[in-house]
């Protein structure tokens, strides 16, 4: 038995070290990584500007509080406001704490309690995160949930027409549903949802938690869309695997975190802060951002050509390096395989393969997955288990 809580259900794979897009095991196996640590590793494992810069910090100061300026902080949101809607940034660990600060500033910015979300979102873990997301799984055991929140199909403008008055703050979207499934946003839906928002006089909330920091050809996906969210979220990618999270606002949110109104202890952390910079100085170039969109059309034609024809798979869907596969059932069994044959890749949903590589992967090993994907996906055998 582990002395862990078995809230997560493991794959049978011990990480010895990883570099770039490859992952070894204690025996020396090595995996190629479309996972990137659930969308976190966005420049590849120990990309050297990350590494170099944490060094650097290392040997300058790791903690000294928020009652302190923080200059790399500064630098970091600039980075941040400088490619968003907004001009002001909190900063703290995770995406769901991104997601519970951008809910209490929603709450406290306007003076009204009610949250619409949609189905199959995954907004976080924690209390107000959890009562946003649109999943029964996700919420079974843990009720009562906060009050006031309420949840629509995702892409159906009537039905938030229908919930949406006077006492809404705000509502929460993912640009591309994540967790749930890689559900993108339609055409059109989003600046028709901005247009509601704007007429309620209902904040307007991007959770880019996934599909920010450059995993969709934009720094952020909802710039795919001409909207102009009052807040966004971002926390996976954008460090390269060290914790870190940031709610960015509208400058006329500012008031309503003023001192003391709302804080995180290890929020905006130099090391995280140093980390982040290095990320945002590469990923948010225009020439990288236009190789991610080509490798990311690159892979979704190789998918639409070598699996989307094969009988186990309903569909391929996604954006930029966010791809998913949806197929006839449960993916666990092929996910299972494709590891021994040394491909790591995630779930969403039951059914859905979702592929997240590092934003640094190369053309070949995209060939490479899209071989090992064919050939476990192809094999009638993985249904059976
Ligand atoms: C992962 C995720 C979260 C939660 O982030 P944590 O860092 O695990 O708290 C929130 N929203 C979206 C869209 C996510 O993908």
């Amino acid at each position: 038995m582990t002395a862990i809580f078995p809230t997560y259900k493991r794959f049978n794979l011990s990480v010895e070290r990883a570099t770039g897009t490859a992952v070894e095991d204690a025996d020396g196996h090595t995996y190629l990584d479309f996972g990137a640590g659930i969308g976190v590793c966005s420049l590849g494992h120990r990309h050297p500007d990350v590494q170099h810069a944490l060094e650097k910090q290392l040997n300058s100061y790791w903690h000294v509080s928020n009652l302190y300026h923080n200059p790399i902080q500064e630098k970091v949101a600039d980075w941040l406001t400088q490619h968003s809607s907004g001009e002001q940034v909190f900063f703290c660990n995770s995406g769901t704490e991104a997601n519970e600060a951008a809910i209490k500033l929603a709450r406290k910015a306007t003076g009204k309690h009610k949250i619409i979300s949609f189905e199959q979102s995954f907004h976080g873990r924690t209390l107000g995160a959890m009562a946003a997301t649109g999943q029964e799984k996700i919420q079974t055991g843990f009720g009562p949930m906060l009050e006031s929140f309420s949840y629509v199909p995702f892409n159906d403008i009537d039905s938030v027409k229908q919930v949406i008055d006077d006492e809404t703050a705000a509502v929460m979207v993912e640009m591309i549903q994540g967790e749930g499934g890689i559900h993108m946003a339609a055409p059109g839906f989003l600046q028709e949802l901005e247009h509601v928002c704007r007429q309620y006089d209902v904040l307007l909330i991007v959770d880019e938690v996934q599909t920010g920091i450059g995993r969709t050809g934009k720094p952020f996906a909802y710039q795919h869309f001409g909207i102009s969210p009052d807040i966004i979220t971002s926390a996976k990618g954008l460090a390269d695997g060290v914790p870190v999270g940031a709610m960015i606002a509208k400058e006329r949110l500012r008031d309503a975190f003023g001192p003391g109104s709302h804080g995180a202890t290890f929020g905006g952390n130099p090391l995280a802060m140093a980390a982040a910079e290095a990320v945002l100085k590469r990923v948010f170039q225009e020439d990288f951002l236009r190789e991610v969109t080509e490798k990311g059309n690159y892979l979704l034609e190789q998918l639409n050509q070598f699996i989307a024809p094969l009988p186990a798979v309903t569909s391929i869907r996604g954006k930029g390096l966010m791809l998913g596969i949806e197929c006839h059932q449960d993916v666990t069994p092929m996910i299972k395989r494709l590891i021994e044959k040394g491909l790591l890749v995630l779930s969403a949903g039951s059914n859905v393969i979702r592929i997240l590589p590092p934003l640094i992967v190369s053309e070949q090993e995209m060939d490479q997955a899209v071989d090992l994907l064919s050939e476990v996906l192809a094999d009638e055998k993985v249904y059976v288990e």
